[in-house]
């Protein structure tokens, strides 16, 4: 049997006609850059994340950027994060000439320890950016404890985290901001590139709506120094169409990890995630533990099983942070992610059958190997 790590055209088939249909009316219309069919986007997923405002930018990385520059980081700044995260955490705040400073993150949630993050906090500390990572969200409570003491900014780097929730609360909606990616393998994914910043805060989202389109609210009379971020009417009007399907495709995230997780239980060489009793996890990757990572993911192939490594090097260790001056051991946790995490198959239109296939499979490699 083969297992694919994600397969796009599955969902697209699914959904063809309605997109299709909704692709004609943007031609017909050419409502090409921003326009009515990112606005209408921007107020529907604005009330899915229960925000007041949400701002369609050209994508994550993007959204991270603009956020950052909305609540007005600046070069020399500091701005602390997570070292296992997508690269793109880390270089939105290079972009705004500040420096990222890295947390490690707790066992469980593999998310940023609340408990180390005072020990990072300088005088030039301008904001937080804790990454709800693989779909679950960070122990947001004692991060905004923190972060209030001081009175430090917070942003979610929700980019993996559409529909994710803490305590009932929506990703997005518990920090200042919450930036989010659409990239097309993401939970909620565009056809192209296409990212979000939802907010409460009215000020905050006009400034990035300002900054998102050349720093201009009057054509031509520009006010700040912006840049190019405005989201294309495409994937605007592709996106208003999917997020109809989220909540229902994350339901079947959720049920294929139970499954996942059941069938696990009998390999002692994978320690499956775990939900964490605040969280409602959303699963955007399925990543286990395994001592023996790298030749597992060689016999999986074999079996036709497609996996993936998120991430292979924490972003402390990558070569374009060496200036930062990183080492092996300055952040243990994040640093074993990093040799033991390893992703199976996780997208909504995986079947049960080849969930059972996988697990038989794992099942049948720890066998071979315990023996
Ligand atoms: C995908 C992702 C981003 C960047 O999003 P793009 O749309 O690819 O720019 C940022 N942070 C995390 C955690 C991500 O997974």
């Amino acid at each position: 049997m083969k297992v694919p790590f994600l397969d796009l055209k599955a969902q697209y088939d699914a959904i063809a006609q309605e997109v299709e249909e909704c692709m004609k009316e943007v031609l017909g219309r050419c409502a090409f850059s921003g326009g009515p069919f990112v606005e209408r986007f921007e107020d529907e997923f604005a009330s899915f994340c229960r925000c007041k405002h949400a701002v369609g930018v050209g994508s994550g990385t993007e959204a991270l950027w603009l956020a950052l520059l909305g609540i007005g980081v600046q070069a020399g700044d500091e701005v602390i994060t997570s070292p296992n995260s997508f690269i793109a955490t880390a270089e939105a705040i290079s972009f705004c000439g500040a420096s990222p400073v890295f947390v490690d993150v707790e066992e469980g949630s593999f998310t940023m320890n609340p408990a180390l993050l005072e020990g990072a906090i300088t005088p030039r500390t301008r904001a937080i950016i804790p990454v709800h990572l693989f779909g679950q969200m960070a122990d947001m409570d004692g991060i905004l404890a923190v972060a209030r003491r001081y009175g430090i900014a917070v942003l979610e780097d929700a980019c993996q985290a559409h529909g994710a929730e803490y305590k009932g609360r929506r990703a997005g909606s518990l920090g200042d901001a919450g930036c989010f990616s659409f990239y097309p393998g993401k939970n909620l994914g565009a056809y192209g590139e296409a990212g979000c910043v939802v907010t409460s805060d009215s000020q905050l989202a006009d400034r990035i709506r300002v900054l998102r389109d050349h720093g201009q609210s009057r054509k031509y009379y520009h006010e700040v120094v912006g840049i190019n971020g405005r989201m294309d009417g495409l994937q605007g009007a592709v996106l208003s169409v999917k997020l109809k399907y989220l909540d229902a495709w994350n339901t079947a995230r959720r049920t294929h990890a139970a499954l996942y997780g059941k069938l696990l239980d009998e390999v002692p060489l994978v320690a499956a995630p775990k939900e964490m009793s605040y969280a409602r996890h959303v699963y955007h990757v399925y990543a286990v533990r395994a001592g023996e990572r790298d030749s597992l993911i060689t016999a999986l192939a074999e079996s036709g099983i497609a996996c993936g490594v998120h991430y292979p090097v924490p972003i402390h260790l990558q070569r374009c942070y060496a200036s930062l001056g990183g080492s092996t051991g300055s952040f243990p946790v994040a640093e074993r992610c990093a040799k033991e995490f390893l992703s199976l198959p996780m997208f909504p239109e995986l079947t049960k059958e080849q969930i059972t296939y996988v697990g038989g499979q794992l099942v049948r490699l720890s066998a071979g190997r315990s023996s």
